[in-house]
């Protein structure tokens, strides 16, 4: 199974979770229990997934960090799972 890192929007707690695949939602935070925990995505999944658009349009002053929340608008469901 995968490893994913998170971090807790709520306190910045950063705990790394097993999952079974990539779509299964973020896990609660281990410390406050919040459910808006954000997987943390590694510049090498980044660089394999991104092929080569992501980076090609994000050479103007824009940080990583703005890179990997327009990943999580494509994947909607990652950690925004409130049913
Ligand atoms: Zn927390």
């Amino acid at each position: 199974m995968p490893l994913f890192d998170y971090q807790c929007p709520e306190c910045l707690t950063t705990f790394d979770e097993l999952q079974r695949s990539f779509d299964d939602p973020a896990p609660a935070c281990p410390k406050c229990e919040s459910q808006e925990s954000r997987r943390l995505v590694s510049r090498t999944a980044f660089i394999l997934k991104g092929s080569g658009w992501a980076l090609d349009g994000y050479g103007g002053g824009k940080s990583m960090d703005d890179a990997l929340d327009m990943i999580d608008k494509i994947k909607p469901k990652i950690g925004r799972d409130r049913s």
